[in-house]
């Protein structure tokens, strides 16, 4: 561990704490804490978390006060986290018609953010979070990058869109925590041509980062780019990737171009969710300190474990604005078994995305995103490597399933000139897959990104109701 690291843990992150009414250094520390209960004491935080949460939103939160007395439940029906059950779901539509119910009647006493969810996946909602939110954010992420041996003072390069890189004109507090305290340069990943890749090329050089961080797909464009042109790169020590679904062959090739592991991180700013992978990298450790996470269906009934269904969360940190039981919109499972490394969170299986960005087959089960690529590769074997020599002749690809439930696959090559039946064996994959749909191959000029710079792999029109 470093002298930076050193000062700013334990001198300039707490002096931040001070100075800007925040407290991550506190919550960070209380976190590394909760990581050694044992058995059922996590729960337990959880649930004292909860009944405290639950008595100021019947006290304080006019929108609970009023749905409570409808149900005719008090703060005494809220003993563990089961009883949340008693709620029905917040919806985002719920959230846009009852902004103003939602606010609590103190939320003057609270320093507070104010957030919009992305418009890409559906109409942007406007929420409101208390700081503690936040803080609870910053200290599970610094906590988790301790466990890839990655430290609070080393330097950041992040590449990604406005949830990652915004824009801001005149300097804020904020850029002295990115600056000072996260060492953390950010480059907006909006534009991908050569020219702007080879800017962030030569700024990723000259800052020499010991971590790369930002959207999965932003980060392999830029890997691609490096690539392409033979360029070295500076040795760095950890990839942490966030703010949308990890591909198994995006892995391969960061892994490939940094010669460094990836650690994959799921997180919803609205819903005070945070999830993260440990050093054994089998799921997503939930960061229960901050949040309690349900899996239910679309009615909010929970679903046994293993089975995919809707992410619901309550954030035990948001006073100013509290949601409980807020469905995110994303897809997931809880694993059945805790993980090896003996650490207490419950951990998430794959988180599946946007649910409006799930494909179905015809028979109503939704195809992991993940599966999207891997069905490129020849009999979905992306070890082998013949298969990906053929893979790697596709720079972009494009999944769409119209209302009928058929499947279009468009493929944009690198040479535009390779022959088109080397592919052809991708039809046998998705048919497979998606049994009963048609499915078609088309070959395209141009696959065009979303404004954010992410890859628009998956579009639906069908909707399957489950
Ligand atoms: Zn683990």
């Amino acid at each position: 561990m470093s002298l930076y690291t050193l000062i700013d843990k334990h001198l300039l992150l707490p002096l931040a704490d001070r100075l800007t009414g925040r407290g991550i250094a506190r919550e960070w520390q209380l976190m590394t804490e909760a990581e050694k209960l044992k058995g059922s004491q996590l729960e337990q935080l959880q649930n004292s978390r909860m009944q405290r949460l639950i008595l100021h939103c019947y006290n304080k939160v006019p929108y609970y006060r009023n749905l409570f007395r409808q149900l005719n439940l008090t703060p005494n029906d809220f003993q563990t986290r089961e009883d949340l059950q008693k709620l029905p779901i917040l919806t985002k539509q719920i959230v846009r018609d009852h902004f103003e119910e939602l606010k609590a009647d103190n939320i003057g006493d609270y320093k507070v953010l104010h957030g919009s969810t992305g418009g890409s996946t559906g109409t942007p909602m406007q929420f409101i979070k208390s700081i503690e939110s936040w803080n609870m954010q910053w200290a599970s992420n610094f906590r988790a990058w301790e466990w890839y041996g990655f430290h609070l003072g080393e330097k950041i390069f992040t590449l990604g869109g406005n949830s990652l890189v915004k824009k801001d004109k005149s300097p804020t507090k904020k850029d002295i925590f990115d600056t000072v305290i996260m060492r953390n340069l950010k480059r907006s990943s909006a534009e991908v041509d050569d020219e702007a890749m080879q800017a962030h090329y030569e700024a990723f050089m000259k800052y020499k980062p010991h971590a790369l961080r930002g959207y999965a797909s932003s980060l392999v464009i830029f890997a691609r780019y490096i690539e392409k042109n033979n360029l070295p790169v500076c040795p760095i020590k950890v990839i942490l990737t966030t703010g949308e679904m990890l591909m198994p062959d995006y892995r391969l090739t960061l892994e490939r171009v940094f010669r460094c592991k990836v650690y994959d991180g799921y997180g919803a700013g609205d819903g005070g969710i945070g999830a993260m992978e440990c050093e054994l990298q089998q799921g997503l450790h939930l960061s229960e300190e901050r949040c309690i996470v349900e899996i239910t269906d679309k009615s909010g009934k929970l679903l046994p474990d293993g089975e995919t269904g809707f992410v619901v969360t309550t954030d035990l940190g948001n006073y100013a604005f509290p949601f409980l039981r807020y469905q995110v919109g994303d897809m997931a499972y809880l694993q059945k078994e805790k993980c090896a490394c003996g650490r207490p969170s419950r951990v998430l299986g794959q988180v599946m995305g946007r649910a409006g960005r799930l494909l179905y087959n015809k028979q109503g089960v939704p195809i992991s995103p993940t599966m999207l690529p891997i069905m490129l590769y020849r009999n979905n074997d992306y070890h082998n490597e013949e298969n990906c020599v053929i893979y790697n002749k596709i720079d972009r690809f494009q999944i769409r399933q119209d209302k009928e439930g058929d499947i279009r696959i468009f493929l944009m090559l690198k040479d535009k000139s390779e022959p088109h039946e080397q592919f052809e064996y991708i039809l046998d994959n998705y048919r497979n897959h998606f049994k009963g749909s048609a499915v078609s191959l088309e070959f395209v000029d141009n696959i065009p990104l979303l404004p954010s710079g992410k890859e628009d792999y998956c579009v639906s029109e069908y909707k399957f109701e489950k």
